[in-house]
């Protein structure tokens, strides 16, 4: 108990030391390095409430906070603006800090691009062409959606059914979240199985009517208005497993038909699940790709290979002070040399 609310307190107080003598202070830390922040779902406070895998959301109310701390503190921008700009040379007083979306969910153009064009900022989309043709979740919303709904309707059934995966722990969510490692860890055609049966048990759809991706419309405008669309492949397939010529379409295929639908060239590709080997990322330059983006932790040095620039994943709680308030300098700290990355 003692220790649920010293950490964090004297976590508080190092943060707060740091960011009062200058020491994390953003014109200080980034200035001679490229930040990228990394955002998933946005979603108003009462919908992210019910959103099975709050992990990869903010809410509404987080993102506009971290958006006018960016417009305030950082020349934030696009990923591929900032990253030429920075790989030429430019240091502006304020740093660079590229604002990136992974998944094309349709919340990002509902909540996050007013937000951000409120504030005069543009940002990246890393969009999964396949999802976006057929307006279907990704297969982890699916399992999320399927599961989180079972488990209250029937608990036994749902231990039963994630049980054929490994142990489950008793609280739903944290069940959830073991449910979904271990179904990444599955081969393509047995992941989708296992979510389709879970899926079959509940017997219902288990899709909220808020749940979609954005629209081929809703790119255009987008791109029309300064901001970044960037592949996130076709399938969001774990691009190691694929064979050659799978990995080829993945990564060309879905650079020529975002380039033919938006009339604009595309220079940026992130690795779904971050998942990327030598074999992934020499195809990546084959494509033609300049740039893209892992989900390693860290800010990129100059020089940093461009084809394996490392993000910051933000969430709302990790920039909150044991009593819950947004912070500036928890933020400040998480962004500086002086934290090494989420604990695994
Ligand atoms: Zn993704």
């Amino acid at each position: 108990m003692a220790r649920r609310i010293v950490v964090p307190l004297v976590r508080d107080l190092v943060g707060t030391a740091l960011y009062q003598t200058g020491l994390t202070r953003p014109a200080r830390v980034g200035h001679d390095r490229l930040t990228i922040v990394t955002f998933h779902r946005v979603l108003p406070p009462e919908v992210l409430q019910d959103y099975p895998i709050g992990e990869i959301a903010v809410s509404t109310d987080e993102l506009a906070w971290f958006v006018d701390l960016f417009a305030r503190e950082y020349t934030a921008g696009t990923l591929s603006e900032l990253h030429r700009r920075f790989e030429a040379g430019e240091r502006p007083k304020k740093p660079f800090l590229a604002i990136t979306f992974d998944d094309g969910q349709l919340d990002n153009f509902r909540y996050a691009r007013p937000l951000l064009e409120a504030a005069g900022l543009r940002a990246s989309f890393f969009v999964p062409l396949d999802a976006i043709d057929g307006n279907q979740p990704l297969w982890h919303d699916r399992l999320g959606y399927a599961a989180d709904r079972l488990w209250r309707q029937d608990e036994a059934a749902a231990r039963s059914l994630l049980g054929e995966l490994g142990p489950v722990p008793a609280d739903r969510h944290a069940a959830l979240m073991i449910a979904l490692e271990r179904t990444k860890a599955l081969a393509p055609e047995r992941r989708l199985d296992f979510v389709a049966k879970v899926e079959a048990r509940l017997g219902q759809a288990p899709r909220p009517e808020w749940d979609g991706m954005m629209s081929w419309d809703q790119l255009r405008e987008l791109a029309e208005a300064g901001h970044e669309i960037g592949s996130h492949s076709l399938s969001h397939a774990i691009l190691p497993l694929l064979d050659d010529a799978q990995l080829g379409r993945e990564l060309k295929g879905s650079k020529d038909r975002l380039e033919s639908e938006l009339s604009k060239s595309c220079e940026a590709f992130c690795y779904p699940n971050g998942d990327a080997d030598s074999r992934v990322i020499e195809a990546t330059h084959r494509a033609g790709y300049r740039r893209a983006v892992t989900t390693a932790w860290g800010i990129n040095p100059p020089g940093a290979d461009p084809l394996r620039l490392v993000r910051c994943d933000l969430q709302g709680q990790h920039s909150r002070t044991l009593f819950g308030r947004l912070s500036p300098s928890r933020l400040a700290f998480r962004l500086s040399p002086y934290f090494s990355g989420p604990r695994p």
